[in-house]
C-alpha cells in the first residue's frame, strides 16, 4: 500500500472492517465459552500463552516481513496473531490484575472514537465528546451523593487522577500560592501503608520527597487504623511538616479492603485537612445497591478518583476525577492564582468555561473517553453497572467460602470487593512455603488455563485473584483450586 487514496479508502475500511468484526465476534464467543474451539486459533481457548519476550519479538518481526511481501495483505492475518499473543480478559478463567473485560458496545464506541480522533482540548474539537463527558461526570457525581456544586472531568488513568487531585488539594490547603511560587513549606499527606504506590509517586512528583508521605499502619483486615491519624499528625507537625491531606483507599490494591471513610472524613473536618478518596478500583461500589455501604462516607470526600476500566466494563483508560466543590475542577490548572474563584458563575469567564476541557486536565489532546461510558449508560443503563459490581463481589465472597472450606488453603482476609488473596498451606518453614506459593503461581501462568497474580502481605507470599469477569463461577474456582492442589502436591523442586 503506497497510495494514500487507497490507504484511506472507505471501501477498504468497509471490507476489512466486516472481516475484523466477524473475527472479533468469534474471539469473544470462544473466550466466553459460547463457541466450539476453532483449531486454527491454536491455543486461544486458554487465557494466555506466555512465551519468552525475545521469541515474541522475533515472531512479530517475521510476521511484518511476510506481510510486506504479501500483495493482498489482510488485516485479519495480523489481528489473528495479536489475539494469539494477547491475554484474553473475556475468558472466565482470567483472574489477574484489576481490569474489566470491556462490554462489546463500549469497544465499538472505542472504534468510532479512534476513527473520529476528536482532540477534545477545546469544545470546537469535539462537541459530542465534550458534552458526553459532562453527562457522565454529573451522573457519577449524583450516584456518589454529591450536591449540585460537584464537578469534574475524565482523565487518563487513576495514577494521573490522583496526582491531579493532590495538585488541587495543595492549591486549596496551603496558605501561600504553591502553584505560582512553588512549595514554601515541607508539605505532606497521610495515607495507609496499603495504598497504591501512585500516591507516593504523586507526592514525589510534587517535590515533597520521601517525608511527604506519612504512612498510617493498618489493621488485621488491612484497613487504615484511623485512630493512628491523630498521633501521626501531631508527630508530623512537631517535625515541621505541613500536612494538608489524607488519602483514603477505596479500596486498597493488594487485598481490596476499604478504609473507614466516615471516620477519616470526621478527622479531616476536625483538623482542616483535604480528604481525597483513591477509589480507582472501588469507588464503583456506589453503583451496587447491595454493597454501597462499603463506601459509606464517600460523599464527604473533597475529591474522588474512579476508574471506569476496573469494574465498569469500559475500555482503558477511562478515569473520572470528581470534586465536591466543582470550582477545583474548573480552575485547578489556571495559570494565574487571581483566576481562582474570580468568577462566581462558571459560564461567564473564559478561564472557567466547562466546555473547554484542556483547561481542566493534565492532558491537552485527549480522546473521547466519555463516549465509551455514555454508550454503556445509553444502551444498558446504570443497572448494568450495579449488576456487574454486585455479581463480582458476590462471586468473590463465594470463592472465599470455598477457600475457607479447604484445610490446605488459607484465606488472607474476608474479601470486601472482588479481590481474593489466599495461599496454599503446608507443614513447611515460612520461606519454603513462600517459595512454594510463588512456584504454584508461575506454573499456573506458564500453563495458561488460568491467570492469577501474587502479592506480599506481612512479608508472606500470597496468591491473588481479581474476579473481573461476571461469567466466572464456582465451577471455575473449583477447577483452579484443583489445579493448585495438583501443582502443590507434585514435586515442585524439579522444574
Ligand atoms: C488501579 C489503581 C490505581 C492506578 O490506576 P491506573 O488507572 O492503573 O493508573 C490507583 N489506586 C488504586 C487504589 C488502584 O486500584
Amino acid at each position: 500500500m503506497h497510495d494514500l487514496t487507497a490507504a484511506y479508502s472507505p471501501e477498504r475500511f468497509r471490507q476489512q472492517g466486516h472481516a475484523i468484526i466477524d473475527f472479533l465476534a468469534d474471539c469473544l464467543a470462544e473466550s466466553l465459552g459460547q463457541a466450539p474451539h476453532d483449531p486454527q486459533l491454536q491455543d486461544t481457548q486458554r487465557v494466555v500463552e506466555m512465551i519468552d519476550p525475545d521469541r515474541a519479538y522475533d515472531e512479530f518481526t517475521s510476521l511484518f516481513e511476510r506481510s510486506r511481501n504479501e500483495p493482498n495483505f489482510e488485516l485479519k492475518e495480523l489481528f489473528k496473531h495479536v489475539y494469539r499473543r494477547a491475554i484474553r480478559l473475556h475468558n472466565p478463567q482470567y483472574l489477574g490484575h484489576q481490569i474489566s473485560p470491556p462490554l462489546p458496545d463500549a469497544a465499538l464506541a472505542s472504534l468510532m472514537c479512534d476513527l473520529m480522533n476528536n482532540g477534545m482540548g477545546v469544545y470546537e474539537m469535539g462537541v459530542g465528546g465534550t458534552v458526553m463527558e459532562r453527562f457522565v461526570i454529573h451522573s457519577l457525581a449524583r450516584k456518589i451523593g454529591y450536591g449540585e456544586s460537584a464537578d469534574g472531568f475524565l482523565t487518563s488513568g487513576g495514577t494521573l487522577g490522583n496526582l491531579t487531585a493532590l495538585v488541587a488539594a495543595r492549591r486549596a490547603m496551603t496558605s501561600y500560592d504553591a502553584w505560582q511560587n512553588g512549595n514554601q513549606s515541607r508539605l505532606a499527606l497521610m495515607v495507609s501503608d496499603q495504598a497504591h504506590y501512585c500516591i507516593d509517586k504523586a507526592a514525589r512528583i510534587m517535590g515533597w520527597g520521601e517525608d511527604g508521605v506519612i504512612r498510617i499502619p493498618t489493621r488485621q483486615d488491612f484497613s487504615m487504623q484511623t485512630e493512628a491519624l491523630k498521633p501521626a499528625l501531631e508527630e508530623a507537625r512537631r517535625k515541621g511538616l505541613e500536612v494538608i491531606a489524607v488519602v483514603g483507599s477505596a479500596c486498597s490494591t493488594a487485598t481490596g479492603t476499604f478504609d473507614d471513610l466516615l471516620a477519616i472524613s470526621k478527622f479531616c473536618q476536625q483538623n482542616k485537612l483535604w480528604l481525597h478518596v483513591d477509589g480507582a478500583h472501588g469507588a464503583a461500589t456506589v453503583y451496587s445497591s447491595k454493597y454501597r455501604s462499603r463506601v459509606a462516607g464517600i460523599e464527604c470526600a473533597d475529591s474522588i478518583t474512579m476508574d471506569f476500566h476496573k469494574l465498569l466494563m469500559t475500555p482503558a483508560l477511562a478515569t473520572a476525577l470528581v470534586f465536591k466543590d466543582g470550582r477545583y475542577a474548573a480552575q485547578n490548572f489556571a495559570q494565574k492564582a487571581d483566576y481562582l474563584w474570580a468568577k462566581s458563575d462558571e459560564q461567564d469567564g473564559d478561564q472557567t468555561a466547562w466546555h473547554d476541557l484542556a483547561k481542566r486536565t493534565f492532558e491537552c489532546t485527549k480522546s473521547m473517553v466519555g463516549f465509551k461510558v455514555f454508550t454503556i449508560l445509553a444502551a444498558h443503563g446504570e443497572e448494568v453497572f450495579d449488576q456487574n459490581v454486585t455479581t463480582l463481589y458476590e462471586s468473590a465472597a463465594s470463592f472465599a467460602d470455598l477457600i475457607k472450606s479447604e484445610p490446605d488453603l488459607e484465606l488472607a482476609v474476608e474479601p470486601q470487593s472482588n479481590i481474593v488473596c489466599f495461599r496454599f498451606l503446608a507443614d513447611l518453614p515460612e520461606d519454603e512455603l513462600n517459595e512454594r506459593n510463588r512456584t504454584i503461581r508461575s506454573r499456573i501462568v506458564a500453563a495458561g488455563h488460568f491467570y492469577i497474580v501474587q502479592t506480599v502481605l506481612n512479608g508472606q507470599a500470597w496468591l491473588r485473584c481479581t474476579i473481573a469477569n461476571p461469567f466466572t463461577t464456582v465451577v471455575h474456582f473449583e477447577s483452579l483450586l484443583n489445579t493448585i492442589r495438583d501443582l502443590a502436591n507434585s514435586d515442585l523442586k524439579t522444574p
